[in-house]
């Protein structure tokens, strides 16, 4: 795959996703259109049965490309739609803290994995950055530490930055400071105790057994 993404043909199929779905108001992240084009490319060959070089030239066609950049297209819209229409939580002061020292220990995590997925690692620090500053920017106008709002927007980078670390934590691809196994279903460490508890400040909530309400700690 490493010599097909240098052909020229992958790269005038990558300039036509790019350019169409960009119209469609999608952001990929770097690499991320190259990944997805060659993933797409992989997984023809497999169903079809015939080489990726195959694959790209004969069933990668300009119309297939734009049919992949409409998917893409529909995701981003809804993923806009999700950012305008969350409704915005109250939540006092302390509870604020602990939702930044979470999202905190998790930059520091996201940190260590930059060498082992240097995209992924950058996507998690860029969400948690953006709720950091919007958590921060309500405490810093808050008046006698009177309950804060945070916007939606932010609830949804906090939300979807903290269950990244849970998922990343509980199924092992991120080590887990504990340094103890974390077997699904078991009782987990302390820590996804209480990145989880945590998450649910920000109203997110786990389906898994780790579920437990912030209050209850
Ligand atoms: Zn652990």
């Amino acid at each position: 795959m490493a010599d097909l993404r240098n052909t020229k043909l992958f790269k005038e199929r990558l300039a036509q996703l790019e350019e169409e779905a960009h119209r469609l108001g999608v952001v990929f992240a770097p690499a991320e259109a190259a990944d997805l084009l060659a993933e797409r490319v992989t997984a023809t060959a497999n169903q079809l049965g015939v080489t990726e070089r195959t694959a790209l030239q004969t069933y990668t066609t300009p119309h297939n490309i734009s049919l992949l950049a409409n998917v893409l297209g529909e995701h981003a819209a809804t993923y806009r739609e999700v950012m305008a229409e969350a409704d915005p939580v109250t939540i006092t002061v302390p509870d604020a803290g602990r939702v930044i020292a979470a999202l905190g220990m998790v930059c520091k995590l996201a940190t260590e994995q930059i060498n082992k997925d240097s995209a992924d690692a950058a996507g998690v620090l860029t969400d948690a950055a953006d709720a950091i500053v919007g958590i921060g920017a309500q405490v810093r106008t808050n008046q006698d530490y009177e309950p804060v709002t945070i916007a939606g927007r932010t609830l949804v980078y906090s939300r979807t930055v903290l269950t990244h670390a849970v998922d990343r934590l509980t199924t092992g691809i991120w080590a887990c400071p504990c340094r103890q196994p974390h077997p699904s279903g078991a009782d987990s460490c302390t820590l996804v105790q209480g990145l989880t508890a945590d998450l649910n400040i920000v109203a997110g909530w786990l389906t898994t057994s780790n579920e437990r309400p912030g209050d209850q700690r």
